[in-house]
């Protein structure tokens, strides 16, 4: 980076999440972004290969004098499922899917939920000093749901947010991270994903019944006509396998709207006999998915940033947590605000950059923005399952800050 002359950087540039941006960061993928084309490609050659043989079929009946009519539908038909297809493909994966902003600081103790729940689990992560219960209680239509502090964006993840390990971000409604995508499945591109798997099942299943119409209509033996039509064959045996696929998802996903679950939460609370507390109904499910409103982003990847502000002021914090009385520690854990003298008003953006990082970045004096490896990416894994964690977290307790610098060089 220029120190000299600092131009001014937007989110994109500066995001800590793995994900790829296009465009000036107008366009969000995950960081396996090149999955997209490997999937497109699996759904462009073989319908291109399709759209090829009915066009043989058109011409060849045509110069026959024979009525060709009923194939131009075909035709159409076979383009219009491609396109939409490969539409629904790119929504779903060039879209925010729904990141919750970072904190740049763990949020102050109380105020942010109805219920603390008396836990014996602490987040003891980056900010050693700072004593927050690992897990919350906020009550959603009459439920008590568990909400956990995610280490890595510093904040009490909503109600079905969960942190993606692939692309390091805290994804609202989270569903999954889908590699033949390259981008988490959230809240915001849920809708477009069932429609791409949908799309996929239908095309499969109309390429897989004209081509057997061909083969079955061929004069001659079936076999015969089969060593004719190696296209068609070709494409009968593609469509089977890939049926098995995307049909199984279209339904597994039918069942998961229509019992308004998350994949992650269909794997993860199996077992639970719980109430599910989102499900309202067969009817309401479904209008939540696909009439309902599209959250907007909660970022603007392309706000600028104020790099300034952001490589003076986190000293500041870090001179803070060194200084950070025994006094002032219970005060924290008795939910008071902390720290009058760190209470710097930010710009609502900056507020959602993580201070922490850069500032680490600075301390090993090498590109500001570099990525940093985060430990707490590891953590976070496991973290789903199990507090066993926690256990780490202890014994990084002293060493925290040594830890850091040396995780941040690149
Ligand atoms: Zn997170
Ligand atoms: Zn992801």
């Amino acid at each position: 980076m220029d120190q000299e002359n600092p131009k001014p950087l937007r989110l994109y540039q500066v995001w800590r999440g793995s994900n790829r941006f296009f465009f000036g960061g107008r366009l969000i993928f995950g960081p396996d972004v090149s999955s997209l084309f490997l999937s497109a490609f699996l759904i462009a050659t073989p319908a291109l290969g399709f759209c090829a043989k009915i066009l043989h079929i058109i011409r060849k009946r045509v110069a026959k004098d024979e009525p060709a009519v009923s194939w131009y539908p075909v035709l159409i038909v076979a383009i219009a499922l491609t396109m939409l297809d490969m539409l629904f493909l790119f929504l779903t994966s060039s879209r925010d899917p729904g990141i919750v902003p970072r904190n740049n600081r763990p949020p102050e103790c109380d105020d942010t939920f109805e219920m603390n729940t008396p836990s014996m689990e602490w987040v003891n992560g980056r900010t050693p000093h700072l004593k927050l219960p690992r897990t919350k209680d906020v009550i959603v239509n009459g439920h008590a749901v568990k909400v956990k502090f995610c280490d890595t964006c510093l904040l009490y993840r909503p109600p079905r947010a969960s942190h993606c390990s692939i692309c390091n971000n805290c994804v609202q409604r989270f569903d999954h991270h889908c590699p033949w995508v390259g981008q988490c499945i959230g809240i915001r591109n849920y809708r477009y994903f069932y429609m791409f798997v949908t799309t996929s099942t239908i095309l499969c299943l109309f390429v897989f019944v004209v081509s057997w119409i061909n083969i079955v209509r061929a004069k001659g033996h079936l076999l015969q006509a089969m060593s004719h039509d190696a296209l068609s064959v070709f494409l009968i045996i593609y469509c089977f396998i890939a049926v098995w696929f995307v049909g199984g998802l279209t339904v597994f996903h039918f069942y998961l709207i229509s019992t308004n679950q998350t994949t992650y939460e269909n794997f993860r609370y199996r077992y639970d006999k719980k109430e599910n507390p989102y499900n309202k109904g067969l009817i309401k499910n479904f209008q939540e998915i696909f009439f309902s409103r599209i959250p907007p982003s909660m970022l603007d990847f392309r706000a600028f940033v104020q790099e300034e502000i952001m490589s003076t002021e986190p000293s500041n914090d870090d001179a803070v947590e060194d200084t950070t009385s025994s006094k002032e520690k219970i005060d924290i854990e008795m939910g008071q605000n902390f720290g009058e003298e760190n209470s710097i008003s930010l710009p609502e953006i900056l507020l959602n950059m993580e201070f922490g990082g850069i500032q680490n970045n600075l301390k090993t004096d090498q590109d500001k923005f570099v990525i940093p490896v985060d430990q707490e990416l590891i953590k976070e894994s496991a973290d789903a399952f199990t507090f066993e964690v926690e256990a780490n977290a202890e014994e990084k307790h002293d060493g925290t800050k040594s830890e850091h610098t040396t995780t941040t060089s690149g």
